[in-house]
């Protein structure tokens, strides 16, 4: 998807604040932080949303999951707790069309959200 913002990061052209990145993973630093910790973890793969995945793409989809423990361990709260969310479609408030997990920590988080 050339004209996806996160396909961009994912390819290079648009370079973010990296934390956490292997083959299929990358992992930013949210450029409007709603926490002290509020990491962005995205499948270098285009889906555009959860809408979007299919069942070959359900490994992959567990991959952000274990990104997200990954880099819960390595900003210090991991024992502390942390929320990790997907937003999908109008009503949830999604603004970019590419997968990503929120990853917020670092602070005490009141339920239900918003
Ligand atoms: P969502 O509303 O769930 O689609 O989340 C999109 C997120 O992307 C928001 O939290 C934005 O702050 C974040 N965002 C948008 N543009 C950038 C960017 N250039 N770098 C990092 N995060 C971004
Ligand atoms: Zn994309």
């Amino acid at each position: 998807m050339t004209d996806c913002l996160f396909c961009k990061m994912a390819s290079g052209e648009i370079k973010p604040n990296i934390v956490f990145e292997n083959d299929d993973v990358l992992a930013f630093r949210d450029i409007n932080p709603q926490a002290p910790t509020h990491v962005l973890i995205i499948p270098k793969k285009h889906i555009a949303s959860i809408n979007d995945i299919h069942s070959d793409d359900e490994t992959l989809v567990g991959k952000l999951y274990a990104a997200a423990k990954a880099i819960a361990k390595q900003e210090g709260f991991a024992g502390d707790g942390y929320r990790v969310v997907m937003n999908c479609g109008e009503d949830a408030g999604q603004t970019v069309f590419h997968i990503h997990l929120h990853l917020l920590g670092g602070r005490k988080l009141t339920w239900p959200p918003g």
